[in-house]
């Protein structure tokens, strides 16, 4: 029978044990050391604290040493990370057994957002150093994340409505009874009561949240965090943001990150794109993949402009030849080329449904002599095809979709930008933001990938790949 191996509570050791050897020297919390003690912080803009009375204070790169390796092993609660902090024996040895408290970890958030934003650019120019980085295809996309405020807190117009009238009853309830008290006891060392200030101070966000349900046409706005909308996700409509990401294709790292609380992603192909060359120190890859979501003609009129070679399928063809973007137009004699080779004349001018932009309109005279007329139109006059500034690049996109060497690398798209995000909601089990307010979440978002970007960069780092340049003494 073999010895059972037992806890010997009363042994000593022998020679104190060294911080130094708590972690071996290939542990994840040695990478995020050797990362941040590389940083040049104060140039991040990190605002260094000096402590209060001359107090002894928290080392700024250890506290980001702890939100950085919390972050890589789904500890985002600032009391979670307390509890870690005392517990957590990578943790114990990174901040060198000292256990900063919630409030010490949230103040160093709060206080320095702009600069954990930069620490997303660092991890990029981190892969960028070591060669990582393949600039060939970067494929963007977005995926919704809900926001911290439930949907419970969320109400319609007429809610907000109904509000706002018992509001506006309550305050002039209160102001006749203030009006009372100060006739009858005189003005000397009269104040508004704070009530009287709440309730107006209510009313003027609950008429803020009426005017932006007016101008953008939603239908719920959540009381407790207001720039969150309701969003189509997997576990149905929910208060939500819209988290947006560039990827690289050779290293899978994320190169440029965003959240914006438009539903969908529209809009955000252009600033996408000129979000990840000023990651990049201006630089573009050769080629950007996005999915159907992103025609938008103008948006794809204003990525060209700006130099970037995008890839997208476009469903406005649909193979039907007598389609607007089969009309080649000539832009210096201001006509246009039909499929059959006939011309079409300049008309006149009208404004876009979307109001947008002007929409020329070109009108074809040679129908009574066309055989395919029949096809092409129903109007009587003649066909008319109305072009918007951006057609032209519409058309160069729709001529790339009929290359099968781009439509096979459009085929990628899914496999460079998927994982990324199976990363990040599935392994890393980032589902819901957990701060309020559009500026709070682009700064959780900047930090998830951020670690997200860290995680991939270890592996280099564990193979010999990649060394960390130290910051400069
Ligand atoms: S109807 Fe006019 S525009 Fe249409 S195909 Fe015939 S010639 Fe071209």
């Amino acid at each position: 029978m073999s010895r059972e191996i037992r806890a010997d509570y009363s042994q000593t050791l022998m020679f104190p044990p060294c911080v130094e050897d708590w972690v071996p020297a290939n542990h994840p919390a040695r990478f995020i050391r050797e990362v941040v003690d590389a940083m040049d912080m104060e140039e991040m803009g990190f605002k260094m604290s000096e402590g209060d009375d001359g107090r002894p204070h928290y080392a700024g790169d250890m506290l980001l040493k702890v939100w950085l390796y919390g972050y890589c092993n789904r500890m985002r609660s600032t009391r979670g990370l307390e509890k870690a902090c005392m517990e957590n024996l990578s943790l114990i040895w990174l901040t060198g057994n000292n256990a900063p408290d919630h409030n010490t970890l949230w103040r160093f958030y709060r206080d320095n957002k702009k600069a954990i934003r930069e620490v997303f650019k660092k991890s990029v120019r981190i892969g960028m150093e070591a060669n990582l980085v393949g600039m060939v295809l970067h494929a963007v996309d977005g995926t919704k994340i809900q926001s911290a405020a439930s949907g419970r807190t969320s109400l319609s117009k007429r809610q907000l409505e109904k509000a706002l009238k018992k509001l506006e009853a309550g305050i002039e309830e209160i102001e006749k009874e203030v009006e009372k008290t100060r006739s009858d006891e005189g003005a000397a060392g009269w104040a508004l009561p704070q009530e009287l200030s709440d309730a107006k101070a209510l009313r003027e966000a609950v008429l803020a949240g009426l005017e932006v349900l007016r101008e953008e046409g939603v239908k719920n706005l959540s009381v407790v965090d207001p720039q969150a909308r309701v969003m189509k996700t997997q576990d149905g409509n929910r208060m939500s943001y819209n988290a947006q990401a560039v990827a690289d294709d050779e290293s899978g790292l994320i190169v440029a990150a965003d959240v914006v609380n438009e539903a969908n992603d529209y809009h955000q192909l252009a600033p996408m794109l000129q979000e990840a060359t000023r990651t990049l120190g201006g630089l573009a890859a050769e080629e950007n993949l996005a999915d159907a979501g992103y025609d938008c003609p103008e948006q794809i009129a204003a990525a060209a402009q700006a130099g970037y070679e995008i890839l997208l399928p476009m469903s406005a063809e649909k193979g039907d030849e007598f389609h607007t973007v089969n009309f080649k137009r000539d832009v210096e004699r201001d006509e246009v080329a039909c499929p059959m080779g006939q011309t079409l004349k300049f008309e006149r001018e009208r404004q876009s449904k979307s109001g947008n932009c002007a929409l020329r309109v070109y009108r074809c005279k040679h129908g009574a002599r066309c055989a395919r007329a029949a096809e092409c139109t129903k109007d009587k006059r003649g066909r008319a095809v109305e072009l918007s500034p951006w057609h032209e690049s519409t058309q160069a996109q729709l001529m790339k979709q009929r290359d099968p060497g781009k439509r096979c690398k459009l085929k990628r798209r899914s496999k460079i930008i998927e994982p990324v995000f199976a990363a990040v909601k599935d392994r890393g089990g980032f589902r819901r933001f957990t701060v309020h307010g559009l500026e709070n979440v682009k700064t959780q978002w900047s930090l998830v990938c951020a670690t997200c970007n860290l995680m991939k960069l270890y592996r280099q780092w564990l193979a010999g790949k990649l060394k960390i340049t130290p910051a400069p003494a």
